[in-house]
């Protein structure tokens, strides 16, 4: 059977403002019709949804797989931090672990009601074959539709900072300095050959190219990635302007350009690339990327837990970016939570420096930048519950006490929902979450399998760790020092 009629339940409308009661007709994976309810349509399957509220896959712009095996590592830790303990955290990993992370952050996004995501994959020093296909296969079988970008540079934190070597005590300097990745040939090769034999496209799963930030790339590589990404329709994301160290540090080595700025004139930003983060974008930057017709991920729970800042996204969405949310990464902010999300995005932009209610952003409008926004980061269609559009629905459990009462849907899915009221989950017509399980997936296993792998990488990684434990604060010191340097003339204030 082909065509299924869901019905009893409230349905979100497109504009996310109301959820009266209707039926929704899924055929051949995507949604036929919205009919009032009680319509009789003879040849398809009922699913009786009484007391659920349809509301579109909530779809997440900006994620890391690899993640999974990290949440909750580390306290008061800011970006460069976190990336001078990036050598343990990820470090000494099979391509089954590589596996494992995707399929728990696949998993925890299925379970709270993403049905979608752009997944920067990180393998130092660089990705392979079997770890990418590893990957895409995680996300087949926990059923998610996925942008699979591998995320790669060329350059070693430590290389890629301006003055960070020398800024270190003698002790550490060559161990530091002597880290490599692998060349930006081989990096390239692989993310090339992976394009010519991807097979996961007809699971949902499109392969994308994530040089990691800027500053990580020498120019030839970034050159190179967007090369690749025009040969093969490769989306492209990267971190761009997330910690103001990075804005501090990119207008040193672009000779006073911003980081966005210089990876323009390299060519990679259009229509098919997004920033993830774009904390310190200046309002050149924004004006800059909605000219290319590029995108914008905004993941303010990550900006808050490494004190990156608020991102500027009613500048963004003012000039014309095409703006998505994210929860970025297990190992930064640490739940893979698009309610969490939503309500994190809302409440930033109340923060934002002289924001007045105009600028705050309403939940009607978050949810569709959290659906319709976020989709389009992915190069898809979807996002509302119209004829047409692929048939990605969540259906939340109006009995949770979440709901009770219902008084505004999109209030409520913003302000008060927590994922947890998330019940039933369809992706391209087939359920892959029913009554809160995730179908052909042993949960039981899969989290046994968790805590036996960080375990052993504990154990792995002891050695790495220790040093990045010695290292992080010279790490901390050089890149609060570069960040206070910079002037926040270029900095957009508010855009009006
Ligand atoms: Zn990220």
């Amino acid at each position: 059977m082909t065509k299924m009629l869901i019905t009893g339940a409230r349905v979100l409308t497109p504009d996310a403002l109301s959820a009266p009661f209707a039926e929704v007709l899924v055929e051949d994976g995507r949604i036929a019709a919205v009919l009032p309810p009680g319509t009789k349509v003879d040849d398809a399957a009922r699913h009786d949804a009484s007391n659920r509220l349809v509301i579109p896959g909530l779809v997440n712009g900006h994620t890391h797989g690899h993640g999974g095996l990290g949440k909750g590592v580390g306290d008061k830790w800011d970006l460069a931090l976190l990336l001078a303990h990036a050598p343990w955290i990820n470090g000494g990993r099979s391509v089954a672990d590589k596996r494992l992370s995707t399929t728990l952050t696949a998993v925890e996004m299925l379970k709270k009601g993403c049905t979608a995501a752009f997944d920067l994959a990180f393998e130092p020093p660089c990705p392979t074959l079997d770890g990418l296909d590893a990957m895409a296969e995680a996300y087949a079988e926990v059923g998610l539709r996925a942008v699979l970008a591998p995320m790669v540079a060329d350059l070693t934190f430590f290389e890629a900072t301006p003055g960070l070597v020398e800024s270190l005590p003698e002790a550490h300097r060559a161990r530091a300095g002597g880290m490599r990745m692998a060349s930006a040939e081989e990096i390239l090769g692989v993310i090339g050959a992976a394009a010519k034999s991807w097979s996961h496209g007809g699971k949902g799963i499109r392969l994308g190219c994530a040089p990691t930030i800027p500053l990580h790339g020498s120019d030839a590589f970034l050159t190179g990635c967007r090369a690749l990404s025009a040969e093969h329709g490769l989306p492209m994301q990267s971190h761009v302007a997330e910690s103001r160290y990075q804005a501090a540090g990119g207008e040193i080595r672009y000779g006073g350009a911003t980081l966005l700025e210089h990876m323009d004139r390299l060519g990679l930003v259009g229509p098919w690339f997004s920033v993830a983060h774009g904390v310190w974008l200046t309002q050149g930057d924004l004006e800059l990327l909605a000219k290319r017709g590029g995108g914008l991920s905004h993941n303010p729970a990550a900006n808050m837990r490494l004190a990156s800042g608020l991102a500027p996204v009613r500048a963004a969405i003012r000039a014309g970016v095409t703006v998505g949310i994210g929860t970025d990464g297990s190992s930064s902010s640490d739940n893979q939570n698009m309610f969490e999300a939503m309500r994190l995005a809302a409440f930033a932009s109340r923060l934002w420096e002289d924001a007045e209610d105009d600028d705050w952003l309403g939940t009607a409008e978050t949810v569709r930048l959290a659906t319709v926004g976020s989709s389009k980061l992915l190069g898809l269609e979807g996002g509302t519950i119209e004829p047409g559009k692929a048939a990605d629905l969540a259906l939340l459990d109006l009995a949770h006490v979440n709901w009770a009462p219902l008084n505004d849907a999109a209030n409520q899915l913003v302000w008060t929902e927590d994922g947890s009221a998330v019940a039933d989950v369809m992706i391209g017509g087939q359920w892959k979450l029913r009554d809160r399980k995730v179908l052909g997936l042993d949960e039981a296993k899969l989290a046994r399998d968790a805590q036996e792998a960080a375990d052993r990488l504990r154990g792995v990684n002891v050695e790495a760790r220790a040093w990045c434990e010695e290292l992080a604060p010279h790490v901390a010191c050089h890149c609060r020092a570069l960040a206070k340097g910079w002037t926040r003339s270029k900095r957009l204030l508010r855009a009006d």
